[in-house]
């Protein structure tokens, strides 16, 4: 029989094993391995305004390069953290970096409005987070007003109350709230009016082949709506063609996130992007 992945991050094969699970024994050990080099790193992609064109601000991914695996995806590596309890540690670095980034980017004098952090599910349940968020944009010194969070709507499936507070306190000190990939989960929508949210995020399978779907295209005109009558903005993500973006500015969506004006890039990348101050 397979023994657990141990503490230290060993783990173990047996013949018995099918090659799925032997497969994430290999991942789990090497994610172990991964937090211990540092082997993370973040991409930004550019949230654009739509009616000017301008850009607003990022989001932050995290990347994962490992030596003998190659590049891993988030889509596999965020669940499997969450699983076997490294999203914290995990989530926490994002943190730091994406303020760091922040930081750089300000002193040289280039403007974004907030950077967006993914923040799992996990992560808001532990006690301490505002306080290590708190700290993070203290040490950093990231202004809170260029800081966003982006959370699902499985936040809420769990510790409602606590994650209700949590949310309250991180508003509170002027940190913003997007709902990620709306639309997809399975909470009901309660939480809109419980939360203190500033953004929906439209999910990209109901972005996808927009105005030719027309199932996607209603969708995506009744969460516009939906956002804008409880007074939040509105993005769209995985916008990939200059149809969908006609389609969605038409409809007054705000902002817009995709392929169509950028891929998630490093930080030296998005450089170029950013307008300098200009001097008053
Ligand atoms: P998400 O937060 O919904 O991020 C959007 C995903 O769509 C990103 O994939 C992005 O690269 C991709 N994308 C952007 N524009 C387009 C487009 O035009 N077309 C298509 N097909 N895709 C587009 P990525 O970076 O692979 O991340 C996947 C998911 O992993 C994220 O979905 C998020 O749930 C999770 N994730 C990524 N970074 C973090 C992180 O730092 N912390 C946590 N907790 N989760 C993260
Ligand atoms: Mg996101
Ligand atoms: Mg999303
Ligand atoms: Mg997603």
């Amino acid at each position: 029989k397979a023994k657990a992945q141990g503490r230290n991050g060993y783990a173990f094969y047996t013949e018995g094993m099918t090659a799925e699970a032997a497969e994430q024994l290999k991942l789990q050990s090497a994610l172990h391995q991964a937090i211990i080099n540092n082997d993370f790193y973040l991409v930004y992609q550019p949230k654009i305004h739509l009616a000017s064109g301008q850009i607003n601000g990022f989001e932050a991914l995290i990347r994962w390069y490992d030596p003998k695996l190659g590049q891993i995806s988030p889509a596999d590596f965020i669940p499997l953290a969450e699983k076997i309890g490294l999203i914290n540690d995990i989530g926490l670095w994002v943190l730091q970096a994406a303020c760091t980034q922040g930081v750089n980017w300000l002193t040289q004098g280039l403007q974004f409005s907030r950077i967006s952090v993914n923040v799992a599910s996990l992560q808001l349940q532990k006690s301490d987070f505002v306080d290590k968020v708190r700290d993070i944009l203290l040490t950093t010194g990231l202004p809170a007003k260029h800081l966003d969070i982006e959370v699902t709507e499985s936040c809420m499936m769990t510790n409602q109350v606590a994650v209700i507070k949590d949310l309250k306190q991180l508003s509170a000190m002027g940190i913003s709230i997007s709902i990620d990939d709306f639309g997809t989960g399975y909470s009901s929508l309660t939480y809109l009016k419980k939360l203190p949210l500033d953004t929906l995020k439209i999910d990209q399978s109901f972005v996808k082949n927009i105005p030719f779907d027309s199932n996607n295209s209603a969708i995506a005109k009744a969460v516009i709506a939906l956002g804008h009558a409880l007074n939040l903005q509105v993005i769209a993500e995985g916008v990939e063609t200059q149809q969908q973006a006609d389609f969605l500015l038409q409809n007054n969506c705000d902002l817009a996130q995709g392929y169509l004006y950028s891929k998630p890039k490093l930080a030296e990348e998005v450089n170029e992007f950013l307008l300098p101050i200009r001097p008053t």
